[in-house]
């Protein structure tokens, strides 16, 4: 059904032409789940391994969602869980996933509210709202590919680069030497800022590590910390005044993740910002850290809160706030939504995902390139489908 509409030509007479859009009346007919393994070439070790919580991290799981439509559109989205949960992430979206069979893609509120309430005895949050977000994610890179525009630009972009910064090359398990030279890797590569596992169970080696590489990079390169939430309230009031002079761009997770009144008192208390989020699954969560001032930098996570839809309800509280963000992990997701963020936003730069993707991301200049493809602009990579451990289909014609 095509539209048209009289428009005046240059001598004012009025001419009718057909307008190059048409609304859609496309339905979702085909809904594919991967439970997938990526291997890390190394395992490492942040400061929840050091205090005895966690073993080395050895593999990630990710649960992709791929949406198919009768007209032919496609959207990918994933969902992943570092240890234990990967296999629960699939069944539940295997449990929920043919409700989308029939349906408009791009109703993708009421898909969410749908999904999560369908599974709201679970809790709403976790593990139930951690499968959908695959989906929901899946639906956004549709709709987005639909309209043929990069979904940063869908959201409604402010810039087409993000300043970006380097995680994967800080873990506590390298050395001094060897965390120096992957931060000369990343910064050679283009990236604007280096981040560094702290918490060590001896504070002392936190700041003879700090003072090193500050000392290596120089003062140009921004540098943030991690303590993975292992300080108490007094050790991180300590370690954070002791780390003031190395101008750091923030702290991240010196407390429990739950500890809002703690991080409260840390924003308060420290000249140097205090972010945290990661480990939130939920937007009431976020709600609690921003109404109670404990944060500078939000991080959301969007597979970890549900997918795109509830980070962007987190986007506009943090934007009331005033606050920074700097979400969590999952760059090919986040890079979209920091540009569409008005207020200052970093991405995560960690290239262990590169292999489940054909596409890479451009880092030049210590910023990251929104790339020109639409959607989220990444596809499903041969090494991927080869680390494959199980899949489910649901409607006809999935890819
Ligand atoms: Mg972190």
């Amino acid at each position: 059904m095509s539209q048209t509409s009289s428009l005046p030509d240059q001598t004012g007479t009025m001419k009718t032409m057909a307008a190059p859009y048409e609304v859609s009346t496309d339905r979702i007919s085909s809904v594919k789940l991967s439970l997938t393994y990526l291997p890390l070439a190394t395992p490492t070790s942040d400061a929840k391994v050091l205090t005895g919580k966690q073993k080395p991290l050895t593999e990630i799981a990710f649960l992709f969602a791929e949406i198919g439509t009768e007209a032919g559109f496609e959207g990918v989205g994933y969902s992943y869980a570092i240890r234990a949960g990967g296999p629960g992430q699939f069944v539940h979206a295997k449990e929920v996933a043919p409700e989308l069979i029939g349906v408009d893609p791009n109703d993708i509120q009421r898909i969410w509210t749908k999904l999560m309430w369908s599974s709201a005895s679970m809790g709403r949050s976790g593990l139930s709202t951690q499968a959908i977000a695959a989906i929901d994610i899946a639906l956004w890179d549709l709709k987005a590919k639909r309209a043929r525009l990069p979904l940063a630009k869908f959201l409604g972009a402010h810039r087409d680069s993000v300043p970006c910064y380097n995680t994967s090359g800080g873990y506590l398990s390298l050395s001094i030497d060897e965390i120096i030279s992957n931060a000369e890797v990343s910064v050679d590569a283009g990236v604007g800022g280096v981040k560094i596992k702290v918490g060590h169970p001896e504070p002392r080696i936190d700041l003879e590590r700090v003072a090193a590489i500050r000392d290596a990079l120089g003062g140009e390169i921004a540098l943030m910390v991690d303590a993975n939430q292992q300080w108490n309230r007094t050790t991180a009031i300590r370690i954070g005044r002791a780390l003031e002079e190395f101008n750091l761009t923030w702290i991240e997770e010196p407390l429990d993740a739950h500890d809002a009144a703690g991080h409260a008192i840390l924003a308060r208390e420290l000249d140097t910002p205090v972010a945290t989020g990661e480990m939130l699954t939920s937007v009431a969560e976020h709600r609690e850290l921003i109404l109670k001032g404990s944060v500078d930098f939000i991080q959301p996570d969007a597979p970890r809160v549900g997918g795109i839809t509830p980070f962007l309800k987190i986007m506009a509280l943090g934007d009331q706030a005033g606050l920074s963000m700097a979400p969590h992990f999952a760059m090919e997701i986040h890079l979209h939504l920091a540009a569409a963020y008005e207020l200052d936003s970093w991405v995560e730069h960690f290239d262990w995902l590169d292999p489940l993707f054909n596409e890479r991301l451009e880092i030049k200049d210590g910023r990251m390139t929104v790339p020109e493809r639409p959607g989220l602009g990444f596809s499903i990579s041969e090494q991927a489908r080869s680390w494959t451990a199980e899949t489910a289909v649901f409607g006809e014609g999935a890819p």
